[in-house]
């Protein structure tokens, strides 16, 4: 099939990539005229385990190109919208005028029975306002929603092989002609046994807020029971493995530490209950207010601690904060906690210096003021404490005695709960954890 992909960003490129994987013929459009040159040469403009090799073995097939004109999607029958839905400045509310000029610079070049399908994160009403602007230029075409599930640092093999389809359609039934034509396009994923939903469009949009809610909330509720743990001298993790076991609970995504972060949770709690207020149900999600809270939370206590470390005083202390990416396995920095609280700390005195494998350049965009170094060892030459804020291998991997040879002080703060502590303690160092004793 010939398909387009409208935005090629994390989830865009990654899409359009699979897209020619799975054998069909793609053009990628996007504004931005570096990305278009780096994703045209084979290069992923962002980490993306995977991606680049992915571009480079399909571009040798022929199968996918990418340029900022608009007028190539002409020709395709399937029309991915991946665009950014970012926070609007100073409002909960999410910000859709990328998703609008997207739509709109595409009408024109839209043909009868061709599929207007969305996958960025909107708010619910959205898909049925963009219908009427789809059938305003062309009265056969269809809009669907199909919104996107992957993970940033797994999204070759996410988008390859989903967990699951939900497309949203004007009258959610199985024979609506969009489910048939989008059927051919992931054919091969359907094949394998990945299952699929057909839903009305506000389901659907719903379906993917409510996901992200729900993550949101199990993470912040762990913290809070960090919070607890160490009002009591209780240990989080114990707890967590613990509570884990019952499979109504499970273990993933319950480990207490700095918090969620990144482009999507975040900004997605807060457009919900933006939304929620529109449409007179606020109350259902007042407690959002309160996972954004204990998440907003989690940084600040980080600073207190390290302050504590710091035997009182951060001013001039020497704090080397390991990690800057909102994740491992991404150089995706969009409301890191990692870098909000390297900031903080450098505001309130501390002389910081921040490393990544992957995420420097963008972190350097984002807060110039901070200090960055990529090698582990440099970072942390001389350091008075040290904070291990977000989880790459490397860092989880650090030995406690060769690391106390390159610093001031053996003082750490794990603010993932990935470190042994009795490990790291036996070699002599002061260890901090977040909700363990
Ligand atoms: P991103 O900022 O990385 O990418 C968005 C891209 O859209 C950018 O490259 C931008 O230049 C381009 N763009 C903006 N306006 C355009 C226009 N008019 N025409 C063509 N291109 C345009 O954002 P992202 O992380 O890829 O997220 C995109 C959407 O997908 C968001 O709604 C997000 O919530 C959702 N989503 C993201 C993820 C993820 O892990 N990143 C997962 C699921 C869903």
């Amino acid at each position: 099939m010939r398909i387009s992909v409208i935005g090629c960003g994390y989830l865009g490129a990654v899409h359009a990539a699979c897209m020619a994987k799975l054998g069909h013929e793609v053009v990628g459009v996007d504004v931005d005229e570096n990305k278009i040159k780096d994703l045209s040469a084979g290069h992923a403009p962002f980490f993306e385990p995977g991606l680049e090799n992915l571009l480079k073995e399909v571009q040798a097939t022929g199968r996918l190109s990418f340029t900022t004109d608009m007028a190539a999607v002409q020709g395709s029958s399937v029309h991915f919208v991946c665009v950014g839905t970012p926070q609007k400045k100073g409002e909960n509310a999410a910000d859709l005028t990328y998703v609008d000029a997207a739509v709109h610079a595409l009408m024109p070049h839209l043909s009868s029975g061709d599929l207007v399908v969305g996958k960025s994160t909107v708010p619910v009403g959205t898909a049925a306002r963009l219908t009427s602007i789809v059938h305003r230029a062309c009265a056969n075409a269809h809009l669907v929603w199909n919104p996107e599930f992957l993970r940033e640092g797994h999204a070759v093999a996410d988008t390859l092989q989903p967990d699951r389809f939900v497309y949203g359609v004007a009258d959610g039934s199985e024979d609506n002609p969009a489910v048939k034509e989008l059927d051919k396009v992931y054919e091969i994923p359907l094949s394998e046994g990945t299952p699929r939903l057909v839903t009305d469009l506000p389901t659907a949009e719903l379906v993917k807020t409510a996901a992200n809610s729900f993550l949101a909330t199990k993470i912040s509720f762990i913290n809070a029971m960090a919070e607890l743990c160490d009002a009591a001298g209780a240990d989080v993790s114990l707890l967590a493995d613990a509570i884990g076991m019952d499979d109504r609970i499970g273990r993933k995504f319950l480990n207490a530490g700095v918090g969620f972060g990144g482009g999507c949770l975040p900004k997605d709690i807060r457009a919900f209950m933006a939304r929620a207020g529109e449409l007179g149900a606020d109350q259902a999600l007042t407690f959002l207010r309160e996972v954004d809270a204990i998440n907003m939370r989690r940084r600040t206590r980080v600073v207190e601690l390290t302050r504590d470390l710091c035997d009182g005083s951060l001013l001039g202390r020497r704090i080397t904060v390991l990690g800057a990416a909102f994740k491992p396995q991404s150089d995706d920095v969009r409301d890191s906690p990692a870098l909000s609280i390297a900031a903080q700390l450098q505001l309130q005195g501390a002389v910081v210096t921040v490393s990544d494998p992957e995420a420097l350049e963008n972190a350097a965009r984002r807060f110039p003021e901070l200090h960055y170094e990529k090698s582990t060892e440099v970072a942390l030459d001389r350091a008075d404490a040290i904070l291990l804020l977000t989880e790459w291998p490397e860092y989880r991997d650090l030995d406690p005695y060769e690391t106390a040879n390159l610093v001031v002080d053996r003082k750490i703060l794990d603010g993932r709960n990935v470190l042994d502590a009795k490990k790291w303690r036996a070699a002599g160092w002061t260890f901090r954890g977040l909700g363990r004793p």
